[in-house]
This record gives structure tokens, C-alpha cells and sequence, in this order.
């Protein structure tokens, strides 16, 4: 349901994807087989993070997109915006301001953490705290144009598209900020 009806998204070069799956797996290896000479978990945790996404970066050929409607529907006419496409520019601006919001609230988290101390590790507030963050902040950024399905924040119809942070879809130019009727 849903994913199989996007616009389809080449993978990256064979070549780099096996680079970035190598890589990935170097890391994570490197962590394991390090761990019991000098146990450390945060390197550990951090390195199965690190090469994990790597890894997975590579298989997938590039990055996943997030879906911003529920049903979306490829579009008929491009000079229309629909009440479907209205609601998925809402949920992009919630994402966008849950991910702005995050960050005070991080800080403050991670300060009062630090200051009570309850591990001893900072580190591994950190840590703990970036996961979330980047989980937040990748949901915005990758969100799925509620018109054209492609990435919102993509010019290239490759799933390693880099991202550009602009307020209007990189394929069809839909408006970040025609959520609401005129
Ligand atoms: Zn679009």
C-alpha cells in the first residue's frame, strides 16, 4: 500500500552504492572488533549508528522519501492545487516547525542532563540526544511533495538526490506556502 504507487527512483551507480555498503560495514566491524580490547559503548553504539546508515544508505541507493498524504494520487493537472495536497503542505509545515522546535528543547534536555550528571558520560547524552533530532529533522527534509510525489527538497529523480532547502518542490514548484485557500 502507498509506496509501490510513488514515481519510481533510480538507485545510485552500482560502484557507489557497493562503496557506501563497504564502508559502512568497515565501520561497523571496526567497532565490534574493537570493543572488547577497549570497552568503550559509546564508540561502539556510535559506530553500529554510523556504519548501519551507511550500509543502508547503499543498499537502498540513496535515501528514502517520507509520505506527507495518506492516499496520494499521481496529479491530473499541475495548476491546480487539491484539498489533499493543501493538507499535505500542513503536515510538511508541522514537521518543519516540530524540527525548529526540537532544538531548544534538545539543548535544554542535554543541559539539565550534563548538570545532574546521572551517567557521567556526556557522550553519551549526546548521543542519545542526536537520534532523535536527526530522526526530526530528516522527516521535514525529506518529505514527499504532496503534489508531485517526488522528494520536495530534490531536484533529481535519483533516490541519491542531494537536498536543497528551498520553499517551493524542486519538481513541480508547488508552494511550501499554498496550504491555505486564497
Ligand atoms: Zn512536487
Amino acid at each position: 500500500m502507498g509506496e509501490h504507487n510513488y514515481p519510481d527512483r533510480s538507485m545510485a551507480p552500482r560502484w557507489a552504492r557497493y562503496l557506501c555498503m563497504g564502508f559502512g560495514l568497515f565501520v561497523v566491524l571496526g567497532g565490534v572488533f574493537s570493543a572488547p580490547r577497549q570497552p568503550d559503548l559509546f564508540m561502539l553504539v556510535t559506530s553500529l549508528l554510523v556504519g548501519g546508515t551507511w550500509f543502508a544508505f547503499g543498499k537502498y541507493g540513496g535515501l528514502p522519501l517520507v509520505e506527507t498524504v495518506a492516499r496520494w494520487q499521481p496529479p491530473t493537472v499541475l495548476t491546480e492545487i487539491t484539498s489533499v495536497q493543501r493538507q499535505g503542505l500542513v503536515v510538511m509545515r508541522r514537521r518543519k516547525w516540530t524540527m525548529w522546535a526540537a532544538i531548544p528543547a534538545t539543548l535544554g534536555l542535554a543541559a539539565l542532563l550534563v548538570a545532574f550528571e546521572p551517567v557521567g558520560r556526556p557522550e553519551m547524552i549526546l548521543l542519545v540526544a542526536a537520534v532523535p533530532i536527526a530522526f526530526i529533522n530528516f522527516r521535514y527534509l525529506l518529505s514527499r511533495c504532496p503534489r508531485c510525489g517526488y522528494g520536495f527538497f530534490t531536484r533529481s529523480r535519483s533516490r541519491a538526490a542531494p537536498l536543497h532547502l528551498a520553499s517551493v518542490c524542486g519538481h513541480c514548484g508547488l508552494s511550501l506556502h499554498a496550504y491555505s485557500e486564497e
